[in-house]
């Protein structure tokens, strides 16, 4: 059970404590943040309100930990990544908890993210000893006007310290895909978890703590991102910020310093099906890609941009696959469970009904109960309605009819967002050219648009984001790159005769 056990001592009272100099803390501010479940509407938890001066603390003992850290072999920070990867997934089961009771993920997913945050943690560990003892061998020759007189020796160092931000949708699997890279590059690392997702993050951290890593080296401070959030984000410590999340993170680029941003923001993630398409493919992708964990994730299928030709057929097959769905509670790995606040669905069903009163066909009847909202597919939406291009973030698909494939690539184009999209046609050709006039970081042909696997590139344009993430691509920048150049008083040729004479 959550905060038992091995998890005892990151529990105060009633209140999870935070974890800074590799000891469980709690507060002085004398403050909580409740976690409501999303399910019951009640205070399922409560973690600690940090204030400012614990934040400066924390910040640090960042910075001294470290730089001993940066002196410790690859090979042992590997190691120690191994063993809390091993520690994480034995510990799955109460991990998995919180992620159900703070927010409302099936209990199956929930230990699917926890199993595959370990699976990242170890590939990250694997992947860091590779390209991290790799570094570059350059001659000045090859550059015009240049003898050979200097030879270049590049290698990847460490920023320092890494403020690591994740959204409440995946908070484990998003807080170890920057926690990972950041330590295997020689970095220190401030994680401050979303608060809904907080207790699970905590749990993880303890797997961190467990597996023996150095003290003040990985820190975890809680409390609501509009309250601490500035401190942390501007904070002259900190020389890198990964965030995952909403608009927040556009706020979040404008005010930071000149650090790396790794910044995996919003998607409206458009599905463009052509007449060819495999109709029964496309239905399955739909209901996996728009209604899995209730549509709340950032490659959520968020519009449906169909021929008009294939349509009515498309759309019968949605909705008999939508009238299949169960709802209810995460605990019975319902499909449709309740979104993860009120605020959420408010915002949600303010989208429903704009498209009603603009005359979108309501495939299913309108239906909800606090926070739980019924898979709601909508057909004939036109790009007057908000929810053409507004982010639901819940159960909630348009499906917008398109007379030709410039239609649907124009749509896609316009958005804000450029996160994922997907193509279905059985023309390798005319899906080629499509993916590369879809402005958006990724396009998956012939499947819903994902995240993982998690060593694969990905990254969003526009409004959705800066750098790419990936284990690859995150190792990277979290590094910067260091140069000695040898410089000879005379050009040196392998294989040159005369060499003797010169010496
Ligand atoms: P959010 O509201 O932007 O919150 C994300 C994180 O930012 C949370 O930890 C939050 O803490 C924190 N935060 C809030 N205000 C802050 C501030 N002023 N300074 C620093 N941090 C602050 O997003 P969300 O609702 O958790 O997640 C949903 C969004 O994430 C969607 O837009 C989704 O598309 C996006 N997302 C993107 C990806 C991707 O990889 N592209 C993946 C998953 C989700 P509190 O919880 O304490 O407020």
């Amino acid at each position: 059970m959550a905060g038992t056990g091995l998890f005892s001592e990151i529990l105060d009272g009633e209140v999870y404590k935070y974890y800074a100099d590799g000891e469980w803390k709690t507060s002085s501010s004398g403050k909580s943040v409740a976690i409501i479940n999303p399910s019951t509407r009640k205070t399922q938890y409560k973690v600690q309100a940090c204030t400012q001066e614990e934040v400066n603390s924390v910040m640090e003992l960042s910075k001294s930990a470290q730089k001993s850290w940066a002196k410790t072999p690859l090979w042992k920070r590997a190691e120690l990544l191994h063993k809390a990867a091993a520690i994480l997934k034995d510990n799955k089961v109460p991990i998995a908890e919180s992620l159900v009771k703070e927010i409302a993920k099936p209990a199956k997913d929930s230990v699917t993210e926890v199993v595959r945050s370990g699976d990242l943690i170890s590939y990250c560990a694997e992947e860091g000893v590779r390209i991290l003892g790799e570094g570059k061998f350059l001659l000045s020759d090859s550059f015009p006007g240049n003898e050979r007189t200097k030879y270049c020796l590049t290698s990847k160092i460490p920023l320092g310290v890494v403020l690591a931000i994740p959204p409440f949708n995946y908070p484990v699997n998003l807080a170890v895909s920057k926690i990972a890279p950041a330590l295997i590059a020689g970095n220190s690392l401030v994680l401050k978890p979303p608060t809904q997702g907080a207790v699970s993050c905590l749990h993880m951290v303890h797997c961190f703590h467990l597996a023996g890593f150095p003290k003040g080296l990985i820190s975890c401070i809680t409390g609501k991102g509009s309250e601490i959030g500035d401190f942390l984000t501007m904070h002259p410590a900190v020389n890198c910020i990964s965030f995952t999340g909403g608009d927040t993170g556009i706020s979040i680029s404008k005010k930071a310093g000149m650090i790396p941003l790794q910044m995996e923001l919003g998607g409206k993630d458009a599905c463009i099906v052509l007449e060819d398409a495999d109709l029964d493919l496309v239905a399955s992708n739909i209901i996996k890609g728009g209604f899995s964990y209730s549509g709340q994730r950032c490659t959520a299928v968020k519009v449906v941009l169909v021929m008009e030709s294939v349509a009515d057929e498309l759309v019968e097959k949605v909705k008999a696959k939508v009238a299949k769905l169960t709802v209810g509670p995460p605990e019975d790995n319902s499909d449709i469970t309740a979104v993860v606040s009120e605020s959420s669905a408010n915002f949600i069903e303010g989208l429903v009904m704009d498209a009603k009163e603009k005359g979108a066909t309501f495939c299913q009847e309108y239906k909800r109960e606090g926070n739980l909202i019924w898979p709601l597919l909508l057909d004939n939406v036109r790009p007057d309605m908000r929810i053409a291009w507004e982010e639901p973030f819940g159960p909630v698909l348009p499906v917008l009819r398109i007379n030709s494939v410039e239609e649907g690539i124009n749509h896609c184009n316009a958005s804000n967002f450029g996160l994922q999209g997907c193509v279905f046609t059985k023309d390798i050709n005319k899906a080629m050219l499509i993916s590369d006039a879809m402005e958006t970081g990724t396009v998956q042909i012939n499947s819903a648009p994902a995240r993982g696997p998690d060593h694969f590139p990905f990254q969003g344009l526009k409004d959705s984001g800066i750098g790419s993430q990936g284990v690859t691509n995150s190792i990277n920048l979290m590094t910067k790159v260091k140069t000695t150049v040898i410089n000879l008083p005379t050009p040196s040729y392998s294989m040159g005769d005369g060499l003797i004479a010169r010496l």
